[in-house]
């Protein structure tokens, strides 16, 4: 079976499917080489969402994340006292 050849969207390098990154949104396949090429496009798109959205769309994330860093803690927490 042949690999497809896609090419990163930021920097045109060309590369075969399987490797870099490949992220679906608004019905669309994005294809990046690398993380840093991925990282640099949404640094760009969040300058394009309306801000009012973009203010509630940083505290869901940020909430999201101190959720999951609180489980672990919680986690860990019971794994001391289990000792
Ligand atoms: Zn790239």
């Amino acid at each position: 079976m042949v690999s497809r050849k896609l090419r990163c969207v930021v920097c045109g390098r060309v590369f075969y499917e399987g490797q870099g990154i490949k992220i679906s949104i608004a019905g669309k396949d994005l294809h990046f080489h690398s993380k840093s090429c991925a990282l640099k496009f949404f640094k760009s798109l969040i300058l394009y969402i309306d801000q009012k959205e973009l203010e509630r769309a940083v505290k869901a994330t940020i909430s999201e994340y101190e959720e999951r860093l609180k489980e672990l803690e919680e986690k860990s927490q019971k794994k001391i006292e289990a000792l």
